[in-house]
């Protein structure tokens, strides 16, 4: 059975420093993380290639969160590798290293294993592979999801546009949705992408939440203010698949679905920068996951002030 979620991306060993410690071939990659966040929500699966030094405890993890990973190929060479670092701007991910290894010769094969997700999340991967994969589905997913960053900006850009024109919803950062557009202010840039083809735009702030911008608004979800945050790698992946989890059980349409799973992404969020890696999304119970939906609720919900009733 086709999972009803179906994300592409990298399942990549990453080298992280941050201002709070270090990991060394920490398991990460877009659609590690990803399908991580979406799986306490709804059924995945995952396709990526993974190289022969890619440890079984990847697989065990993802096993443990049911996810489904037979659209993940094995190859000889090695695993796509990121080598990462932040200063005590967490928002800014400064890139050392991309080895994209066995990521060259990778050729997804998505209708094979998954022939008809309800929705395909096009998580962060070469843009020519998220094009082919669209080509090669026999029908297209409800919703198309997609996310990129400045290294496929500045590398693919004229193949990036041709993919933006086919899918629904685009996450992106803020600082590469100004490469992406040449606009500084952020409405204007979440204009200009919703004109290049999404008509759901998510701009990720980092530490400052996420603006989703749709027909007729846009929404601020925040982040949450925690005591302890170690490595903000993974974020927009976890934002991402906490997002289009929600909004794939629960209905694409209505703004109000819309607006609680961007709440649901930032509640994934927050679990993912508390530690490195995986760590703090991996293995979370129900109560810790409700009790962030509520802190949440406290964090952003007021009653609407009457002006007219309430000045002097
Ligand atoms: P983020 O959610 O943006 O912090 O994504 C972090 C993940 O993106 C890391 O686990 C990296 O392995 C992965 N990554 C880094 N560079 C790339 C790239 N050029 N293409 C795809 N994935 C990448």
């Amino acid at each position: 059975m086709t999972p009803k979620l179906v994300i592409v991306g990298t399942v990549a060993l990453d080298d992280v420093t941050t201002p709070f410690g270090s990991v060394r071939r920490a398991l990460g990659g877009s659609a590690f993380y990803g399908g991580i966040a979406a799986s306490y929500w709804t059924s995945v699966g995952v396709v990526a290639v993974v190289g022969k030094d890619y440890p079984e405890e990847g697989f065990r993890i993802l096993e443990s969160r049911a996810i489904d990973f037979r659209g993940i190929d094995r190859s000889a060479e090695e695993t796509f590798a990121w080598t990462g670092e932040y200063t005590y701007d967490l928002n800014t991910a400064i890139t050392r290293d991309t080895r994209l290894n066995c990521l060259l010769s990778f050729n997804p094969r998505v209708a094979e294993h998954y022939p008809n997700p309800e929705t395909l999340f096009l998580a962060n991967i070469d843009p020519e592979i998220q094009g082919k994969i669209l080509d090669s589905l026999p029908v297209r997913p409800r919703l198309v999801a997609l996310d990129t960053m400045n290294y496929w900006i500045e590398s693919k850009k004229d193949t990036l546009l041709q993919v933006l024109r086919r899918i629904d919803l685009l996450t992106i950062n803020e600082s590469e949705a100004r490469m992406l557009t040449g606009e500084f202010n952020l409405v204007l840039a979440a204009r200009a992408i919703r004109a290049l083809g999404p008509s759901i735009v998510v701009l990720k702030k980092g530490e400052h939440g996420a603006l989703v911008f749709y027909e007729g608004g846009v929404f601020a979800s925040p982040a949450m203010p925690l005591e302890v945050v170690k490595d903000p790698t993974g974020a927009g992946d976890s934002f991402a698949g906490g997002l289009l989890g929600y909004l794939t059980v629960h209905g694409h349409h209505s703004p109000e679905f819309l607006k609680q799973s961007s709440i649901i992404g930032s509640v994934m969020a927050s679990f993912c920068v508390s530690d490195f890696g995986v760590i703090g999304t991996r293995a979370l119970s129900l109560e810790e996951i409700s009790s962030r939906i509520r802190e949440f609720g406290d964090l952003t919900g007021f009653r609407q002030i009457d002006y007219e009733e309430r000045r002097l």
